[in-house]
């Protein structure tokens, strides 16, 4: 049933894919492999991954197939290589999300958030507004916040430089983890400085953490798809690589579901994973479900209505064993799953349930429904419903503990992890 509406939706779907990628996805779809031969391959696959032996880039495609028994296999495995990397307890970070301006020209065309000037539902904080948010983050006991916009064509490169200024004047020690790759690019491009000056100005500025969002799926035919371009993947690998170098680590994330196939999937883990066995910069793997209902890219006709649920558990398992001995942290995000969704997938690899956000937009105007915040005693109570340790986090995996009324005891940072920093 399942490759079969995959057949179906590969008809539409990828009918304006380029050579090659065109045969290569369709292919992969319109296969269907034979359960005698995927099951050796599977099993094979699960018995050298068990073991942290590497596997082939053909037993990774098999894994992306596994269904039914072959499916919780998978998961057990995965979650297996989580308790040996991490333990028991799932992390999550109190946050507080702050899109600062929902104003953006670009025209990718997964995204439901951006809007024209001219749009009834457009804004751009003040620095006031953004202070007062920073302000309600720090009363509700955040630790970080996290910002980003759309590509705003008023604003200059310096505002970025002027909303760090903002957060830190009025919270000078909470993390600020802010600016995608594509944010990057246009402050250093706006201020006409390399990207590396930009970094490190906005790092002068306060600036802790970057998220690794923008990076959909590293391969330019689909990035062309989705984006027309906008950041190419060199050069998402080229910010990354140039934030960690600089002591700016990052999380990386993928998001999947649209005009893509496994075989993009496998190559995307692999290039994080090379990046990651370099730098050491990446804090956590993320995998974001495409959130299809008001992405103009599936109102057209031309995107698959996200990834199936079975397909998100087979992505968390699946980077768990391919980042293996890489990337300790596998998180799954509760705005684009739900929490029940998620309490299962912490049982197939994933050991962090994100932040706590206080307010989210982005998944939330894509069509996302599973609410724009939770309370550390709602993502607690998750976590100890599936008999394992919640652990509240900073941005980088240190812990943060407090006392009963909340207020912060001491805070833990995790060892840096970064190689060849400077
Ligand atoms: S994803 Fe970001 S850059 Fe692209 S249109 Fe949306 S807000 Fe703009």
């Amino acid at each position: 049933m399942l490759f079969r509406s995959l057949r179906q939706d590969a008809a539409v779907v990828y009918g304006d894919l380029p050579e090659p990628e065109n045969e290569r996805t369709r292919a992969w779809y319109a296969e269907r492999v034979p359960p005698e031969r995927l099951e050796p391959e599977i099993r094979e696959a699960l018995r050298r991954a068990e073991r942290h032996l590497p596997i082939s880039d053909e037993q990774a495609l098999a894994l992306f197939r596994a269904e039914g028994p072959a499916l919780e296999a998978l998961c057990a495995v995965a979650d297996g290589l989580r308790a040996e990397a991490v333990g028991e307890e799932v992390t999550y970070v109190v946050n507080r999300n702050i899109n600062f301006t929902n104003v953006c020209y670009v025209g990718c065309r997964f995204c439901a958030f951006a809007q024209r000037e001219v749009d009834p539902e457009s804004y751009t904080l003040t620095l006031e507004e953004v202070a007062e948010r920073v302000r309600e983050a720090v009363d509700y006991g955040a630790t970080e916040v996290c910002m980003q916009g759309g590509i705003h064509p008023d604003l200059p490169g310096s505002f970025y430089l002027d909303l760090l200024d903002t957060v830190k004047a009025a919270a000078p020690d909470i993390h600020i983890h802010a600016f995608s790759p594509m944010e990057i690019m246009n402050g250093a491009t706006r201020m006409g400085i390399s990207f590396r000056e930009f970094l490190a100005a906005c790092r002068e500025h306060g600036l802790g953490t970057i998220p690794g969002t923008a990076a959909e799926i590293l391969d330019d035919d689909v990035r062309w798809l989705l984006t027309k371009g906008k950041l190419p993947a060199d050069t998402w690998e080229e910010i990354v690589r140039t934030a960690h170098e600089l002591g700016i680590r990052s999380s990386a994330t993928i998001m999947f579901g649209h005009v893509d196939a496994p075989p993009h999937w496998v190559f995307h883990i692999r290039r994080i994973g090379r990046i990651q066995a370099d730098t050491g910069g990446f804090t956590e793997f993320v995998p974001l479900p495409f959130v299809h209902q008001n992405a103009p890219i599936y109102l057209a006709g031309r995107a698959r209505p996200g990834a199936t649920f079975e397909e998100s558990r087979r992505m968390h398992a699946v980077a768990r064993i391919l980042l293996d001995g890489l990337i300790p942290n596998v998180q799954v995000s509760w705005v684009k799953l739900g929490m029940e969704a998620s309490a299962l997938i912490l049982r197939g690899g994933a050991n962090d349930l994100g932040g706590t956000l206080m307010e989210e937009t982005i998944s939330r105007m894509a069509g996302a429904e599973w609410g724009i915040r939770k309370d550390p005693w709602e993502l607690e109570a998750a976590i100890r419903g599936i008999g394992r340790i919640p652990a509240e986090r900073t941005t980088t995996y240190g812990r943060v503990r407090r006392n009963a009324s909340g207020e912060i005891l001491d805070v833990a940072e995790a060892v840096p992890a970064l190689r060849g920093a400077r």
